[in-house]
């Protein structure tokens, strides 16, 4: 739980990263043993690309990183709940542990395909769970 935290707090740096950049702040950070092996953000204005999420490009990061494509060992932390699209790519990667911040009613992956996931996938949620929406709520504020 307190490491929960530390890693989750990684993930939020990077969702700032991403809001300093025009882009939707959601963030997310890859951990392996205790290591963080890699660290994303959302890029999709960037790259011009609906499929950049922020786990989109942690798992091909992580992926790179371990030189192997599953991710069995590795905890996925993303400051929102994931999309149906980042459930699937997190089910093909085999994630052992995926832990996300804030929910997101409209867009996440509980609502539409809660089996999407990998059986052996544990997932935590809720943590720091107000700090990750807060990012959100303030970036969708101060757009319009
Ligand atoms: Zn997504």
């Amino acid at each position: 739980m307190a490491d929960d935290k530390f890693y989750m707090k990684q993930a939020l740096a990077e969702a700032e990263r991403a809001a300093d950049r025009g882009e939707v702040p959601v963030g997310a950070v890859v951990v392996c043993r205790d290591r963080i092996i890699a660290r994303a953000h959302n890029l999709t204005e960037t790259l011009n690309d609906v499929t950049a999420h922020a786990e989109m490009q942690a798992i091909t990061a992580a992926a790179n990183a371990l030189g192997a494509k599953y991710l069995n060992d590795c905890t996925l932390y993303v400051t929102v709940e994931p999309c149906v699209m980042c459930a699937g790519a997190i089910a093909w990667a085999q994630t052992g542990r995926l832990v996300f911040g804030a929910s997101d009613e409209k867009r996440g992956y509980q609502r539409y395909a809660p089996e999407s996931l990998h059986p052996k996938t544990v997932v935590v949620s809720g943590i720091l769970a107000d700090e990750c929406a807060g990012l959100m709520k303030e970036f969708f504020k101060k757009r319009r």
